[in-house]
């Protein structure tokens, strides 16, 4: 049952679910009953469901687990769920310091993953691509073999007319990001960063769904998403924002008259990013 309070469509941009090892649909189930209606859920990390890939083909088993997992939650949800496919960026230092991989050899594996990614987008099966690069200190060959990698998430991005999700440092101005998108053909808006704070320059913010990250993205006027980056890992609780987090802070956005802002991150954003109109998808 949806709340009747909330009179929109709550799309939460950025989380992950593992009915292997988390909560799975109850998670979904908690999401919905506050009064959530969408959800973008990204692959976790290849690693984490226990695959070491060592060929593109093997991020497969990880893609696939994904879109089943997704199948499941689009039942259970008024509006509806989609997959948002990549490789963590994290994998880089992985491959480089664990498994002794050149720079360059992981750069060509994972761009390898995204193509495989990009296969599933053009068969309808996932909604965007997921790329980027560490949020922390890199050798600068790993620097540069990840900022290779994003780059070919935009190629792909132009070629397959998706949004690409990034991962990347904390940062209020990406511009550069941006503009490596439009040099390939992806309008820099169709560029997410996820977990965001509540200004940026360049792509489009996807918020971390905190009360002070969101109320400087809905003073902004512009373009936002909202986000969690549930990570339905058992071994962490407490390291993220919960799967009801979406919909209760847009109950608090509404009461604190942010009636504009709200619709920019769950109805416009949403359309002019990916494409998905959040209310024609909405169970009547
Ligand atoms: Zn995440």
């Amino acid at each position: 049952m949806t709340d009747p309070e909330l009179p929109t469509p709550v799309l939460d941009n950025h989380l992950h679910l593992d009915p292997r090892h988390g909560r799975g649909m109850d998670a979904v189930k908690d999401f919905r009953n506050l009064g959530g209606t969408h959800l973008l859920v990204v692959n976790k990390p290849s690693w984490h469901l226990g695959v070491e890939a060592d060929d593109p083909e093997d991020f497969r088993a990880v893609f696939e687990e994904t879109v089943d997992v997704v199948a499941e939650a689009d039942e259970l949800l008024d509006g509806g769920a989609w997959p948002v496919l990549g490789v963590h960026p994290g994998l880089i230092s992985r491959l480089v310091d664990e498994r002794g991989f050149s720079a360059d050899a992981a750069r060509e594996l994972m761009q390898g993953g995204l193509s495989v990614a990009a296969e599933y987008v053009a068969d309808g099966d996932a909604l965007a691509l997921k790329s980027g690069r560490p949020h922390y200190e890199v050798p600068d060959a790993v620097w540069d073999a990840s900022n290779a990698v994003t780059k070919h998430a935009f190629t792909l991005g132009a070629e397959h007319d998706c949004a690409v999700q990034l991962h990347t440092e904390a940062s209020e101005d990406l511009s550069e990001l941006a503009d490596w998108a439009a040099e390939r053909g992806l309008e820099p808006e169709r560029v997410v960063k996820h977990y965001a704070a509540g200004r940026l320059r360049g792509p489009t913010p996807s918020v971390m769904s905190e009360r002070d990250r969101l109320e400087r993205a809905a003073e902004r006027g512009e373009p936002f998403l909202m986000e969690t980056d549930f990570v339905d890992d058992p071994d962490k609780p407490g390291a993220v924002l919960g799967p009801k987090t979406v919909p209760r802070r847009v109950r608090w956005l509404l009461e604190e008259g942010y009636e504009d802002a709200v619709r920019i991150a769950h109805v416009e954003t949403p359309n002019r990013v990916y494409g998905i109109d959040t209310e024609a998808t909405l169970d009547a």
